[in-house]
């Protein structure tokens, strides 16, 4: 009953529009699921939804769960169809599993917490918007908000049972080079041309894949006016990760240094301005949190896998805050693309190990007060 029900729930939240900026209506939808099961969840101003739960148990700990409510384009008028053993989209548009295997995850959690009147402490969710167009809805939470022992991050892809406990830092960096214009034709030795600034900078960074944990890109170049201007305005904007902090630091100032010297070189000048996008997520191995997800996945006798990610997600900003996160494999598959899909099987075992991973918190938390 509960496996037809959750793959019915999925199918329903598939079907409401929801890319990143419009996620009124499914806000509205999964507001009036959390009242009917008799919760009083809130919107906050950015329109994140939030909600506590107070169990029986007069102490345990605080688990937070997490999933985000917006989906990528082409992600509206979804058609999902369930084909033998999976549901796929109508292959026009993103499947949106991504993020609504979670949120599906979570709803049928909380049917089931009741029916089968389940013994917790407290549990808190927090689903956010905006989450694929830069965090934006994770961003407006406040320590407050997050504040938790434990943390599942419902967002990653992999089989139920796969636990991502690094992710890398990343670091934004946009340069703006200024050369000095001058007609092509005329007087060409009177400009200084940026976008030959731009272009010697570049050459002399390294891209791509850097090493196993770190990797850099130039996104965006912007500049030029016409054929036979000078150019004496380029924008530049780039991004570096990694999950080791001195290879992201390294990495930083090799950019920063290659266009320098190349606007020096040029006899140009360059304004630069990075910053932190968010943190790096390590959970060690041997925490309390990765104890937790082993124990819950042998419970219902699925394989516990703990892998590193290159990708940030809200988890990156709630584990930035201090509190212990992992972000949980909900079975999706092949995400930000048309050829997006979720296993039956893995939807109908996630809320499953989520009751699990609730159950093994509380009875870890027990474990350690003796
Ligand atoms: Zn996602």
């Amino acid at each position: 009953m509960s496996d037809q029900r959750i793959i019915n729930s999925f199918i329903e939240l598939v079907k409401i529009n929801s890319t990143s900026r419009n996620e009124a209506a499914i806000r509205w939808h999964l507001l009036g699921e959390l009242r009917r099961l008799g919760y009083r969840p809130a919107a906050d101003k950015k329109g994140n939804i939030h909600l506590t739960v107070n169990g029986a148990l007069a102490h345990g700990p605080v688990v937070l769960f997490n999933a985000h409510m917006d989906t990528v384009e082409p992600g509206n008028n979804v058609q999902p169809k369930i084909l033998k053993d999976r549901i796929v989209s109508g292959g026009d548009t993103v499947l949106g599993a991504d993020d609504k295997a979670g949120l599906a995850g979570i709803l049928e959690m909380l049917r089931l917490l009741k029916a089968k009147k389940i013994l917790f402490h407290k549990i808190k969710i927090i689903l956010t918007v905006e989450e694929e167009i830069g965090l934006h809805g994770a961003k407006a939470l406040r320590f407050e908000d997050v504040k938790a022992d434990y943390c599942f991050v419902l967002d990653s892809d992999g089989d139920v049972g796969t636990v991502v406990n690094q992710a890398p830092a990343q670091e934004i960096l946009d340069f703006q080079v200024k050369g000095k214009a001058a007609h092509a034709g005329l007087n060409p030795e009177d400009g200084v041309n940026a976008i030959k600034i731009a272009g010697l900078a570049i050459t002399k960074i390294k891209s791509g894949r850097i090493d196993s944990e770190t990797t850099a890109n130039i996104g965006i170049i912007k500049g030029g006016v016409a054929g036979n201007i000078v150019p004496d305005e380029v924008l530049v904007k780039t991004e570096a990760r990694s999950r080791n902090e001195q290879k992201l630091q390294k990495q930083v100032r090799a950019m920063v240094n290659a266009f320098r010297q190349a606007a020096q070189k040029l006899g140009g000048s360059v304004k630069i301005k990075h910053g932190r996008e968010y943190e790096a997520v390590n959970q060690p191995l041997d925490s309390a949190i990765i104890k937790i997800t082993r124990t819950a996945a042998r419970k219902i006798n699925l394989l516990h896998k703990v892998l590193a990610s290159g990708g940030g997600s809200d988890a990156s900003l709630i584990f930035g805050y201090g509190v212990p996160t992992v972000g949980l494999g909900i079975g999706m598959e092949n995400v930000h693309s048309t050829r997006e899909y979720i296993t039956l099987r893995n939807l109908t075992l996630l809320p499953k190990y989520l009751l699990a991973l609730l159950q093994s918190a509380n009875a870890y938390e027990r474990a350690a007060r003796r």
